[in-house]
């Protein structure tokens, strides 16, 4: 048998200690669902904690939160009705259903991505199927929408669609978050939640779900405004970048290169998506992503969308699945409002004053009343109203009243050229979109972190998780069970939890065992209640990474913890 690969020990020590689980496991499991379970979803949510202090609290932008579900046209102008699909194939031996791309991608065919249906399939003719190994021969690839759909209330009313990304609720929100931040640009929202994908035959864990957890920023920005106000932050921060030209000359090796230079030299395309590249390599870091195995890689143009004034994915590097992606950084430009706006009718721009007003020559249309009443009697108001509102074409001009398009020739109006000072304009916001998948991220953190080292003969598992993000902070464990040990270990338990710390005791089993379990699910300190603590008052400390141990006064506990959780104090500074 082969050894078990870094994914396989990962996800054995995740089910086995309660992070992740087979979703509806006692039917069987399904593919691309899974169940967080207590330590699981208590690190999930630290992740989660730690990208609001980020996005929410320190960049100042409001989370709001939309239905899962959504109507028809908010994906039709989206554009996923249309074009949210993967391309697939059929095994005609084993008849699993497989992504096209990715048996392509499986066999070394460069770029599938970019490839069209025919060509995939003249690619995959040879290849074996990934599910049963026989060879595909001449099959047809075809488009598979993504999208879950459903209809929203009895009877099929109206047809819906669950989510696939959390973005489009921040988009349809427009008018009133641009009410909200006060008619001023730029601005930012941030919605985290539940997006679903009826992925293709989801194989890779928790790198592709049916169900996962996105979190999204939108930053609207002035078109002609992409310097960053707050760009001095990352100016000097080095981030591992592949530019595209890099990618064309084969090069696979990322260059660190200082932000300003990065945008300076026209690799990145502007301070915002610099600033969010930046911003999302110090939150990866942060969670407990390796930096050695980070890289940031600019979307080819054959993969770029066609919108897209620039895209960044940042990608960790997996023992099993290679580079995958955590988080797209995109300049969306206007694609998503002016979508939106054409389908709703709604006008989605914002007022912006100039700094200084400027006089403009303007052509304004005077109705003739005098023809106008007689031709269209009743309507003749609206009629006027309309056309006071048109641009003057040569030979006439067209006009909508009430749904109706209506031609008014220009003997029915005069053109008068008029000077009028202009005091702002209507512009449509373009919008950087960095997007982060959290279960990903997860994944990432537990690959990243794991270890196994020998210990006294014995295989030690620890996951060498950053405190901030470890779902328990502290163990407290009493040498023995008995003369008052045990009691003094609960209430030291008791004030560390009640002292904001997340905080387990255990009094079963030998000390050793007992260790071995708090590193194998990541815990950074292990505090121990011994005989001395009953004569002098002092604990010991154990660090999970080193495994040295330090003394310290119970008393002092809660300040101590507080301290090395989150990095105020060195471990070394405590002593023996
Ligand atoms: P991929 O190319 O891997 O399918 P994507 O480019 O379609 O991903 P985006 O639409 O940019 O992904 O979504 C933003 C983030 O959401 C991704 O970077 C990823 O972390 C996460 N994500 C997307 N699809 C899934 C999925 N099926 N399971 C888990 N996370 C996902």
């Amino acid at each position: 048998m082969p050894e078990p690969d870094v994914y396989e020990r990962v996800m054995e020590l995740a089910k086995r200690r309660g992070f992740i689980w087979p979703s509806a496991e006692i039917y069987g499991g399904v593919a691309g669902l899974v169940d967080y379970g207590p330590l699981g979803a208590r690190m999930k949510r630290r992740i989660e904690e730690i990208w609001r202090s980020f996005y929410v609290l320190r960049e100042g932008f409001h989370e709001i939160e939309c239905p899962t579900v959504g109507v028809e046209p908010v994906y039709v102008a989206s554009g996923h009705v249309k074009g949210f699909s993967d391309k697939m194939v059929q095994c005609p031996r084993c008849e699993e259903y497989l992504r096209a791309d990715h048996v392509a991608a499986a066999h070394g065919v460069p770029n599938p991505a970019a490839l069209s249906a025919e060509a995939l399939s003249g690619a995959l003719k040879e290849l074996p199927c990934t599910a049963c190994g026989e060879e595909l021969g001449q099959v047809k690839v075809f488009d598979f929408n993504l999208m879950f759909n459903t209809w929203i209330g009895p009877g099929s009313q109206r047809k819906g669609y669950l989510r696939p990304e959390t973005a489009q609720g921040i988009f349809t929100d427009f008018p009133r978050l641009l009410r909200f931040y006060r008619d001023k640009l730029p601005f930012g929202t941030v919605q985290v939640g539940k997006s679903f994908r009826n992925e293709i035959s989801p194989r890779q864990g928790m790198i592709r779900l049916r169900e996962f957890t996105q979190a999204e920023a939108e930053i609207f920005v002035h078109p002609e405004g992409k310097r960053h106000p707050g760009f001095a932050r990352y100016a000097e921060y080095q981030v591992p970048l592949l530019g595209c030209c890099a990618q064309d000359e084969g090069k696979e090796e990322p260059v660190r290169v200082a932000m300003k230079d990065a945008v300076e030299g026209g690799l990145v395309a502007n301070e915002y998506v610099g600033y969010y590249i930046a911003l999302t390599h110090e939150i990866l870091v942060s969670i407990g992503v390796d930096p050695a195995r980070l890289r940031f890689r600019q979307h080819l143009t054959t993969e770029r969308a066609h919108y897209a004034a620039d895209c960044w994915d940042a990608e960790i590097l997996s023992g099993r699945f290679g580079w995958v992606e955590l988080v797209g950084i995109a300049d969306r430009t206007d694609y998503d409002l002016k979508a939106h706006s054409a389908v709703s009718g709604v006008a989605l721009t914002a007022y912006i004053p100039l700094e200084v007003p400027r006089m403009e020559k303007r052509k304004r249309i005077i109705p003739d009343m005098k023809a106008l009443g007689p031709k269209f009697r009743g309507r003749a108001k609206e009629v006027a109203d309309a056309l006071v509102k048109a641009d003057p074409g040569p030979g006439g001009v067209e006009i909508d009243v009430a749904g109706e398009k209506i031609s008014i020739p220009a003997s029915l109006y005069q053109v008068r050229e008029e000077e009028v000072e202009v005091r702002g304009e209507e512009v449509m916001p373009h919008v950087i979109e960095p997007s982060y998948g959290i279960d990903r991220m997860c994944y990432a953190v537990l690959e990243h972190s794991y270890g196994e080292d020998m210990v006294e003969g014995e295989v030690r598992r620890v996951l060498r998780l950053p405190a901030a993000v470890a779902p328990v902070q502290a163990g407290v464990f009493p040498l023995v069970s008995r003369d008052g040990l045990d009691r003094v270990a609960a209430e030291i338990a008791s004030t560390l939890t009640a002292g904001g710390i997340f905080t387990e005791f255990d009094e079963s089993g030998a000390i050793g065992r007992r260790y071995r379990r708090q590193d194998e699910i990541g815990t950074p300190y292990a505090v121990t209640v011994d005989y001395q603590t009953l004569d002098d008052g002092t604990v010991t400390i154990r660090e999970r990474d080193s495994m040295a141990q330090a003394r310290v006064k119970k008393d002092a506990l809660v300040a101590t913890l507080r301290g090395l959780i989150c990095g105020d104090i060195a471990f070394s500074s405590l002593g023996p």
